[in-house]
């Protein structure tokens, strides 16, 4: 790795695929062209006898790698724990965020024993309670004493790397009586730390009162979920608080969780307009083998609800990388970049999804990873 031994122009050439970057402007029938580990060429056609290796993806789709900004992969420590590199090498996802498995009571933890020997890219939310999300069934905000907002911002400023902000979950089964108290103290460890907070919105708590807390640039995860309030009012319209707060730059998150994504709530939200910026898989123990699966199913779904296949690349690429402030480095295809690239497939059949009311629809296309690229090494995706 690193200086060549051959005269070949280029390591590896991505050759007749299609290439979407939404970053760059881009949705076009390109050849890719790699050396070094970096982006050395994106034009129409490189001439083959230039490169070490040529691999044909003709019919394919050549994007960024994929950005999963909600999931959990505190493996072995926490319950929702799922092992990154399994769910992420076979499906196409090159960076992984972490929502708040870790407080900062066990993030040590989390970056020698799960960041440090995995391949895949792990950012994280750091999460308002010093527990984290260790165990499922009881609440970690019920009792307001395990958030420290001083040891998290601190925890946050020593770990700039790795903690992208601040997670807290706002829904009556985490909260019990304790209201917006959390997201409150959340926002005060993110303004001491300069960082922004993804907040989980669920049954339980007035969604009005949280996303009047919200500031630009903090992100609502489970933008789309069903139970209690939701974006939409009895009527089935988008609140007008979910408008301003999209108005003053919050941004909006899929998260579909185990319980979080309901097909009729993203249906009505996006036939009025309110589509969300990202999409995330919220995986972990109790959706990895359904109904979530993978991001490029995630995806899929929002393809069934009408967005472009450029619209959902580019809401788990550029745009999760803008929400977790790195897009300067990720979520991109440019040259002179790290190669971070992910070749998708698009199917065309009959295939069934379900949201997390175990609702059934069917859809006729569905994307699948078949490799990516980090750097100089290629990933085989297995494909179903
Ligand atoms: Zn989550």
């Amino acid at each position: 790795m690193g200086t060549k031994i051959t005269s070949m122009e280029y390591d590896i050439l991505l050759k007749d695929g299609t290439v979407i970057a939404p970053s760059e402007g881009l949705n076009d029938q390109v050849d890719v062209a790699i050396a070094n580990g970096q982006v050395a060429a994106v034009s129409k056609n490189i001439d083959p006898q230039k490169a070490e290796r040529t691999i044909s993806v003709s019919g394919k789709y050549v994007v960024p790698g994929l950005v999963d900004i909600h999931a959990h992969v505190y493996v072995g420590v926490t319950t929702w724990g799922v092992a990154a590199d399994p769910a992420c090498q076979t499906t196409g996802v090159t960076t992984i965020v972490d929502a708040g498995s870790s407080g900062w009571a066990t993030f040590s933890g989390f970056r020698n024993y799960i960041v440090q020997p995995t391949q895949t890219r792990i950012l994280c939310y750091l999460h308002i309670s010093g527990i984290g999300l260790v165990y499922g069934p009881v609440g970690e905000m019920l009792d307001l004493r395990y958030a420290d907002p001083g040891k998290v911002a601190d925890t946050i400023i020593k770990n700039r790397d790795l903690i992208v902000g601040v997670k807290v979950r706002q829904g009556g089964a985490q909260v019990g009586d304790n209201g917006v108290e959390p997201l409150k103290l959340a926002i005060e460890a993110a303004e001491r730390a300069g960082v922004p907070v993804m907040c989980h919105i669920g049954a339980g708590v007035s969604l009005p009162e949280i996303l009047k807390l919200m500031r630009p640039r903090d992100v609502i995860t489970h933008c789309f979920q069903g139970r209690g309030d939701s974006i939409l009012d009895e009527k089935g319209r988008v609140i007008p608080d979910a408008w301003a707060a999209r108005q003053d730059g919050v941004i909006f998150d899929v998260g579909h969780g185990g319980g979080s994504f309901s097909y009729d709530v993203a249906k009505q939200a996006m036939e009025q307009g309110f589509i969300s910026d990202v999409i995330s898989t919220d995986l972990h123990t109790g959706n990895i083998n359904g109904p979530v699966y993978n991001l490029p199913t995630t995806l899929s779904k929002f393809l069934h609800l009408g967005l472009s296949l450029e619209e959902v690349i580019e809401k788990a690429t550029i745009q999760p990388a803008k929400a977790i402030q790195r897009d300067d480095e990720i979520g991109r295809l440019k040259i002179g970049s790290p190669a971070d690239i992910t070749v998708l497939d698009l199917l065309d059949g009959e295939f069934e999804f379900f949201d997390t009311h175990r609702k059934m629809f069917v859809g006729n296309q569905k994307l699948e990873a078949i490799f990516t690229i980090n750097q100089q090494t290629i990933t085989e995706c297995v494909t179903t």
